[in-house]
């Protein structure tokens, strides 16, 4: 009797034992446990959060290799350090650039541009920024795409001269596409071929069209990707030339334009990466009467609008050169900055320390 009992001690302590690894499985997780899975999630919000706080990796990965940049270019000694990005300017991904030819600082509200006005109310914006000394179209455009004076990237001529070859040194184009960024040229003019060589702008295409079918190239490319474009409307100034500057003619010119940032900011919407994308609005020079070779200031004021992720909306109050455009779509997507450029990053639109900027007159280029 007492083997028997004993057998069936055995028999229980056995099945009890060969229960215990199905308690993992068989029985249901404590409900404590199961809520501190779930009180445990929390713990990933933190994370998430902190990857897209600004660190070195992730800046990096919105951006170029560090072997593409880092052996080839240097970031300038003027530069006291490099400013921690904020969150939101980490998140960019792509800069367009859009410059309206002939537009002159006062003339954005006397058209009046009115898409233009409410992206400056939310963006950082300059009405005294300046183009080079030479204000001419295409040596005034290589200073704002190659971020240095004329004297360094060399176009002296404003009409197409393909025997004088390309802007010289390295620009925008050249810095983004070495670092594997897509680039893209929308242009309203055959001699704009000679700011960038073939071989950096990935996409090229010269539109002679009214200002609506210039944006239309330019949308047609949003879905096929890019991270940094440019768009060019040549209308303001032809229009200047023709009917004088801030003549009605140039107003529609520039209205006209204007409808298109409307659109523009649409299709970003549309296609979701406006708030991934930086938006910067300049010229390349201002004007008078039927003309702008520099004589007046009138030729040199230009607008520089900066709206887009990370952008502090204000009045910028730092000098503002057509040749931080360059400068500050290569630190908006995390490239380092050549050290022949003159232009410098507008960090102050960041709301960042302004580690270098220029003197208060802006006479870089003497
Ligand atoms: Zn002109």
């Amino acid at each position: 009797m007492k083997r028997r009992l004993f057998l069936i001690v055995v028999l229980l302590f056995l099945q009890g034992c060969s229960s215990v690894p199905a308690l993992w499985g068989a029985k249901p997780f404590p409900a404590e446990k199961l809520s501190s899975l779930f009180e445990a999630t929390p713990t990933f919000t933190p994370t998430a959060v902190a990857s897209s706080t600004p660190s070195p990796t992730a800046v990096a990965t919105a951006t170029p290799s560090p072997t593409a940049t880092a052996t080839t270019f240097f970031v300038a000694p003027t530069f006291a350090f490099t400013p921690t990005p904020a969150p939101s300017l980490a998140s960019i991904k792509r800069v367009i650039i859009v410059s309206f030819d002939g537009l002159r600082a006062d003339a954005v509200e006397a058209a009046p541009m009115v898409n233009l006005i409410g992206m400056m109310k939310t963006g950082a914006y300059s009405l005294t920024a300046q183009t080079i000394n030479y204000a001419v179209m295409l040596s005034a455009h290589a200073s704002m795409l190659s971020g240095m004076c004329q004297s360094k990237h060399g176009v002296d001529w404003d009409v197409p001269a393909y025997y004088k070859g390309y802007s010289k040194g390295v620009d925008i184009f050249d810095l983004a596409h070495a670092a594997g960024l897509k680039t893209v040229m929308i242009v309203n003019k055959e001699k704009m071929r000679q700011l960038a060589e073939p071989a950096t702008t990935d996409v090229y295409q010269l539109v002679y069209g009214v200002e609506a079918a210039i944006m239309r190239t330019a949308i047609e490319q949003i879905p096929l990707g890019f991270n940094l474009m440019f768009i060019h409307f040549g209308s303001p100034d032809t229009r200047g030339h023709k009917y004088g500057w801030m003549s009605g003619s140039q107003f529609q010119a520039l209205r006209d334009g204007d409808a298109t940032l409307g659109v523009l900011l649409a299709a970003l919407d549309q296609y979701g990466i406006r708030d991934s994308t930086l938006i910067i609005v300049t010229a390349d020079h201002g004007g008078h009467e039927r003309g702008h070779v520099g004589t007046v200031i009138q030729d040199l004021l230009i607008p520089w609008v900066a709206y887009g992720p990370g952008i502090q909306p204000k009045q910028l109050t730092s000098p503002v050169s057509v040749m931080d455009t360059a400068a500050t779509a290569a630190f908006a997507l995390g490239l380092s900055l050549p050290r022949e450029w003159d232009g410098y990053p507008v960090y102050e639109a960041f709301g960042l320390p302004v580690a270098a900027q220029h003197d208060k007159d802006l006479k870089i280029c003497k």
